[in-house]
């Protein structure tokens, strides 16, 4: 191929940034990170956060005003067994 219509680099699915070999079954992330350092995901041509993206993957979609929050120790587990769907709480209320 010429230069330039290489495929773009988004090319690996997100889930093939997991590993899952770390101790205590935690799951790291080895893609790219938002600046705030939550793990962010490339899907649907969008950048997503990962661990909303895995969760939806293993378990079921977000309902809205809720957030993905890792209940485990490892702060950027990405195990969606370490994971719970919790609603935002609105501050004005
Ligand atoms: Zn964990």
């Amino acid at each position: 191929m010429p230069p330039g219509v290489y495929p773009r680099k988004h090319t690996r699915h997100y889930l093939s940034y997991i590993d899952a070999t770390c101790e205590n079954g935690h799951w790291e992330w080895t893609g790219g990170r938002f600046k705030d350092g939550r793990p962010r995901a490339y899907l649907n041509h969008k950048n997503v956060i990962a661990t909303r993206a895995i969760w939806e993957h293993y378990y079921s979609s977000i309902p809205e005003n809720h957030m993905v929050v890792i209940t485990c120790d490892k702060r950027d587990c990405v195990n969606p067994a370490h994971m719970a769907v919790w609603p935002i709480k609105k501050e004005s209320q």
